[in-house]
């Protein structure tokens, strides 16, 4: 790549027809880079060579596709540290959560390194004699990702590893707020021996590029991540060109604080999940459901934990929330926190713009007390350092709450108690169920995703990926008698 070149199309480094600006949201007078955006016929020239660079990938067989994901995630790993340092000043998550990031795309490209050896189909006896059958899985083809910001190089990762691994060709839409990410990504992916239009990266606008992407009968599968809004916009462009389609959008994540629970325990765990990442995490707790009995032990005790946040800029020592990621996130952050008030609930500490040497998007982690969950903050996701308190007066009435949403990604339980764990696991509608754990962390080699409007589609990650990312075809066989 040289500068100013940030597409990665048909093989080449190019530029596009116009750039975005990209800057620090920690310090706003740090400019990180002008970013190439594609152009329409750039996005359909990637998708052209994509479609002539598949069956390439395919025939180069499973040592081939092994040994170029090896490679990337081996380096991603090495690099975790410089990588991480990029996502940091962009993104704003603080520089270990940056360099983590890295390691665990790093992860997910070894772990499906592995996967390619171990793409297994079925032998089945067939119900008329002579006649042999087996079940084998096949690359879909060309897969659209479109992924967003807020772990702007494990999320793509954990969809172009196993794209790659199964044998398509990918054409990737990072989120246009961390295209530095994007293309530290793209380098190391682009610098293997692959076919010239294997891997593709088109920046350029949600509005402009993603959507004639979704919208392209060129592409035969897409995988997505961002919001609910944005998520049913695509769902009906790939139902209309019969796409395959996968989507893990927006969540409201509720944690039940029991009585029996290790108080301290819950208070770390909660406050982790709620501020972790400020709060920009699909699976942050948002909603913690307190047993009344412990209600205002736990409130105090969570209000200090969030006062003693250390909130600055990302790639400062010791900080531990950066900022949110951009300007317009914040003021949507702090509409929340009035609107949450307006409805009657009770600001308990933070909730406001706070300054730092740099001038950047810092927010206190807030704690709204008194909520129902019928209010705003506990139907929408927020994507805030801001969570919510529900009183209830018992394990069932807290379940019963946890389950009143239209989302359904992780859901936590704080408790002693193995039966309301049991109960728990087996009755809260959430695709990750975690007990006496955070609702956020996750493991890289077992399946991701949730139900209802949290996602669409099969899940993504470990051995459950292979369910997108291929197509699986029956052959028969009657080999006759030999002559
Ligand atoms: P979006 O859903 O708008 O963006 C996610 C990705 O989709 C980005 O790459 C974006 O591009 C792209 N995109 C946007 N519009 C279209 C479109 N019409 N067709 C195809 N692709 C499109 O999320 P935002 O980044 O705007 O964040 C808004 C809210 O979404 C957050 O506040 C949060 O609630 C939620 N969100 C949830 C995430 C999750 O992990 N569940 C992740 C990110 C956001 P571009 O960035 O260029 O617009």
């Amino acid at each position: 790549m040289t500068q100013n070149q940030h597409l990665h199309i048909a093989g080449r480094w190019q530029s596009g027809i116009s750039t975005v600006e990209n800057r620090n949201p920690s310090d706003l007078s740090d400019l990180i880079g002008h970013y190439d955006q594609a152009s329409a016929e750039q996005l359909d020239q990637a998708l052209d060579a994509a479609r002539e660079a598949q069956p390439v990938w395919w025939a180069a067989g499973i040592q081939k596709r092994h040994d170029v994901l090896m490679a990337i995630g081996t380096e991603l790993m090495a690099r975790a540290g410089e990588i991480g340092r990029i996502i940091a000043r962009e993104e704003g998550k603080p520089l270990a959560e940056g360099k983590g990031e890295t390691y665990r795309a790093g992860q997910f490209f070894t772990y499906y390194a592995a996967e390619c050896l171990r793409n297994q189909g079925d032998l089945a006896e067939s119900v008329r004699p002579g006649i042999e059958i087996d079940v084998r899985r096949e690359p879909v083809g060309v897969v659209a990702i479109v992924s967003p910001w807020n772990f702007p190089v494990a999320t793509p990762a954990w969809k172009i590893a196993p794209a790659l691994a199964f044998g398509n060709a990918v054409v990737w839409k990072p989120a246009n707020l961390t295209p530095a990410s994007a293309v530290a990504l793209a380098e190391i992916i682009a610098r293997q021996d692959i076919p010239p239009g294997l891997f593709n990266l088109v920046l350029g606008s949600g509005r402009e590029v993603g959507q004639r992407l979704v919208e392209s009968p060129k592409v035969d599968a897409i995988s997505f991540t961002g919001s609910v809004g944005v998520g049913r916009g695509i769902a009906a462009a790939a139902v209309a060109n019969m796409t395959k389609v996968q989507m893990e959008m927006g969540s409201k994540n509720p944690m039940l604080i029991m009585d029996d629970c290790d108080l301290d325990l819950a208070v770390t765990h909660a406050a982790n999940a709620a501020f972790g990442g400020t709060g920009q995490k699909c699976t942050a707790a948002s909603r913690l459901i307190v047993h009344s009995t412990i209600h205002d032990q736990f409130a105090e005790r969570l209000v200090a934990a969030a006062k003693a946040f250390k909130v600055g800029h990302a790639l400062q020592d010791g900080t531990q929330i950066g900022p949110v990621v951009s300007e317009s996130q914040l003021a949507q952050n702090l509409a929340y926190v009035e609107k949450g008030r307006a409805e009657g609930a009770e600001l308990l500490c933070g909730g406001d713009r706070v300054e730092r040497e740099t001038q950047g998007y810092f927010m206190a982690p807030a704690v709204l007390a008194g909520t129902r969950n019928d209010m705003t903050v506990n139907r929408e996701e927020m994507f805030a350092p801001i969570t919510c308190l529900i009183k209830a007066d018992n394990y069932a009435e807290a379940l019963s709450i946890a389950n009143d949403s239209q989302f359904g990604l992780t859901a936590g339980i704080m408790t002693r108690s193995l039966s309301r764990a049991s109960h728990f696991r087996a009755n809260m509608r959430a695709g990750c169920v975690m007990v006496n754990l955070p609702t956020a962390g996750t493991d890289y080699h077992v399946p991701f995703g949730g139900r209802g409007a949290s996602s669409f589609g099969s899940r993504e990650q470990g051995r459950y990926a292979a369910e997108f990312y291929t197509s699986v075809k029956t052959a028969y066989v009657a080999a006759g008698a030999p002559e």
